[in-house]
């Protein structure tokens, strides 16, 4: 422990070590400065991240006059965030380092309809093969991108039944079984939209639309610089919107001419240039809806068939035609930019968002790692 008391979850150490991690590179005064602490106590907790290995003397900073401060950086490669996606049409599983950035990933090979249970089987064995062959620094968290809704405060899928076989799933327990570690969990359009704004398409946004056309259709809706999750974790289900009204086909959702029934990922196999065009100008007309209510600074349209020819253009076309002209006049519009890996590097920032939050910092920062201290930090509240 430190010498110096702190109140539980606000130790000067985690509001320090929270600030290096923000600012990347920084010196004693700039943390004085921003942290409200005093020098002497920034010192001294200065003293013992660096004892832990979060935090670097490296160099010297720019003088602001006198003798040139020692600069510090926060230590990205202390430790490992695994990173999993089990989504509308692929499995994946990667590593991260403590600033977010992917060190390594794949798809795995596994057929989706044995169910999410056996899928993250799969891509738990994948992350500890990667951390194993990293070497070095350990685990220190899971982020998770499920496809459907999901019940991110208690780290499971939703319990609504718009994917039967998914719901009410319990992710967190099994993966901090395992590696006993804190594991964060979201539905994986939100984590894809996280991934888009913190490397992608949508970088510093902080009111994004992020909309996936995969097997579902799902929308990742940031207000205000944060995640719009919904009572029930169903906010952004797009897929589920009612598009057609004459005779429409019946839906498994208990619903009836739905979105995903005309521009999903498995009706578009195969489908023919009209078709597809068609299920866009739906896409872009539900859209137009999202933003009247959400009132986006940025849509972003991606997944496997917004890669197909002129949809992303024909969604945007669409979009304007019927959305209110004073929403759209300043409205941004663009591809995704992370193909393949925007749920996993957002699946990083979820947990990477989490574990540096100063409540949870609070939590292990004195130890020096995460591990072992999954059941405390998972009582802290999302960040
Ligand atoms: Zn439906």
């Amino acid at each position: 422990m430190s010498a110096v008391a702190d109140p539980p979850g606000d130790t000067g150490a985690a509001r320090v070590a929270a600030l290096v991690r923000e600012l990347g590179v920084t010196t004693r005064t700039e943390l004085v400065e921003r942290s409200g602490l005093t020098r002497r106590v920034v010192d001294q907790r200065v003293g013992r991240l660096a004892e832990l290995g979060l935090v670097i003397e490296d160099g010297l900073a720019e003088s602001r006059g006198g003798r040139a401060p020692r600069a510090l950086r926060f230590d990205a490669s202390a430790g490992l965030v695994g990173v999993v996606e089990v989504g509308g049409s692929a499995v994946r599983a990667g590593l991260a380092d403590l600033a977010g950035t992917l060190l390594a990933h794949r798809t795995l090979p596994i057929d989706l309809p044995a169910g999410p249970e056996a899928a993250l089987d799969v891509a738990a064995a994948a992350v500890a093969a990667l951390a194993a062959g990293h070497g070095g620094a350990g685990l220190w968290a899971i982020g998770v991108g499920m496809g459907g809704p999901v019940d991110a405060a208690r780290g499971r899928t939703s319990a609504i039944p718009l994917l039967p076989r998914w719901a009410g799933i319990d992710v967190r327990g099994p993966l901090t079984g395992r590696f006993d570690v804190p594991v964060y969990v979201d539905n994986e359009v939100n984590a894809i939209a996280l991934g888009e704004i913190a490397a992608g398409a949508a970088v510093g946004d902080t009111d994004l639309l992020y909309v996936n056309l995969d097997h579902g259709i799902g929308a990742g809706v940031v207000i205000d610089g944060r995640l719009c999750r919904g009572a029930a974790g169903a906010a952004g289900e797009l897929a589920h919107v009612r598009v057609v009204d004459a005779d429409p086909p019946p839906c498994w959702c208990g619903g009836a001419g739905c979105l995903v029934q005309v521009a999903g990922g498995a009706v578009l196999d195969g489908a023919d240039v009209d078709a597809v065009l068609r299920a866009a100008e739906l896409t872009g007309r539900a859209l137009a809806n999202v933003v009247a209510i959400t009132n986006p600074a940025h849509v972003v349209v991606g997944g496997p068939t917004a890669r197909r020819d002129h949809v992303v253009e024909t969604i945007e076309a669409t979009l304007r035609r019927y959305a209110m002209p004073a929403a759209v006049r300043d409205l941004r519009f663009s591809p995704a930019a992370l193909p393949g890996t925007g749920g996993l590097v957002g699946a990083g920032v979820l947990a990477l968002a989490n574990l540096f939050s100063v409540p949870v910092l609070g939590q292990w920062v004195d130890d020096g790692s995460p591990r072992g201290a999954a059941g405390r930090i998972h009582r802290q509240p999302l960040a």
